[in-house]
């Protein structure tokens, strides 16, 4: 029942977000502080319209369904360090993901409450969400093994004012 309410909840999300697409760039401003979402008005819309179409195939779903007042950090039997590859911002097409170099991305709204009760503030939740956006880096460890104690959970992506 659970995940039919997901599906319900993420078609209408999807579809609000669609509906508010000329005044996202503007709403980003004011949510995230950041000026720049704005004063780029045109890149900016454009890269929403490819973060909506790309929340559509399955994040929203997944937020819905397995997220929302049930995870809120990453579980105990993940372990890893980030290497910011930015494959887990929906195979970079997040609008808020900046690129560092080549190799290296990093989130631009790294610290907002949102970002942390989204999808992203608890990733990756189980080997599922590892594999399917083929994180380099984190992996789920053995029931027994996740009972010992592990090291603090490294910061995945940090931000830079910009
Ligand atoms: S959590 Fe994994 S997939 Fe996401 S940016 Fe870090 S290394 Fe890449």
């Amino acid at each position: 029942m659970r995940k039919f309410f997901a599906r319900i909840a993420g078609t209408v999300l999807i579809g609000v977000l669609y509906l508010l697409l000329p005044l996202l760039p503007l709403l980003a401003t004011v949510i995230f502080a950041r000026l720049r979402f704005t004063t780029r008005y045109l890149s900016t819309l454009k890269k929403m319209r490819v973060h909506i179409a790309a929340l559509s195939q399955g994040p929203a779903v997944h937020f819905f369904q397995d997220i929302l007042g049930q995870v809120s950090q990453v579980p105990d039997d993940i372990q890893g360090e980030c290497v910011q590859c930015g494959n887990c911002c929906m195979n970079h097409q997040c609008v808020f993901l900046e690129k560092v170099d080549e190799k290296k991305f990093q989130c631009g709204v790294y610290h907002s409450l949102f970002r942390k009760l989204s999808n992203c503030g608890s990733f990756p939740i189980n080997r599922h969400d590892i594999e399917r956006y083929a994180c380099p880096s984190y992996f789920a460890q053995a029931p027994q093994a996740s009972a010992i104690s592990r090291p603090q959970r490294v910061i995945p992506i940090e931000m830079v004012k910009g």
